[in-house]
């Protein structure tokens, strides 16, 4: 696993997502060496990079400039940038022109949640895996409900992860942002 500290960030791109949830990401979705991971919403390029190191090909796609840039800096710093191919633009759009998805990860759908999942679900393999990652609770409702609606029978977990802190009285832990991982198989 990555560290957090090992990724480059920015203030003006979001990410990377924790390790811990990274951690639960590449569990859950069962990554393979033989999978073509699509990540929607690369951000920093913390899943995308993680994606990389096990799978045999991540599509990145990220509408934000700065986003593909920076993923492509965290891509070669770890040393998966010929792994990963970068798409700037929207996820709808983006996903169209891309075939034979085995795990796509939406981590970022600015509203267009519902054609995001419909467009992705038209280009899954058979055994294909969609991971949907929610801060929102309506993007975690929302998720449960269109996966349902195309016919898939989803899970959703919540992680709440505390980090312990060590201080000079003992251990303090400090609380991250409740985040849900939707998850489904066809
Ligand atoms: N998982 C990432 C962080 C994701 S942040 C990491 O580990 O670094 C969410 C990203 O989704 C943002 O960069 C935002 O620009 C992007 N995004 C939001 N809606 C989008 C859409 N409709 N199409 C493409 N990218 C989108």
């Amino acid at each position: 696993m990555i560290k957090d500290s090992e990724f480059i960030t920015s203030n003006e791109v979001p990410g990377p997502t924790k390790e811990e949830i990274r951690c639960l990401l590449l569990c859950k979705s069962e990554v393979s060496s033989e999978d073509i991971v699509v990540d929607i919403g690369c951000g920093t390029g913390g899943i995308a990079t993680e994606f990389a190191k096990r799978a045999k090909k991540v599509i990145a796609i990220d509408k934000n400039p700065k986003a593909i840039k920076l993923t492509l800096e965290n891509l070669q710093k770890h040393d998966v940038d010929k792994k990963v191919e970068l798409i700037e633009n929207d996820g709808v759009l983006a996903v169209k022109s891309i075939e034979n998805i085995d795990i796509a990860i939406i981590g970022g759908s600015g509203g267009d949640l519902d054609q995001i999942l419909e467009t992705v679900s038209s280009k899954l393999n058979q055994n294909g895996r969609i991971i949907i990652n929610a801060i929102l609770a309506d993007t975690k409702v929302q998720a449960v409900n269109k996966l349902k609606e195309l016919g898939y029978k989803p899970n959703i977990i919540e992680a709440n992860i505390s980090k312990g802190k060590i201080i000079e009285r003992g251990i303090m832990m400090i609380a991250e942002n409740p985040i849900a991982i939707i998850y489904s198989k066809l």
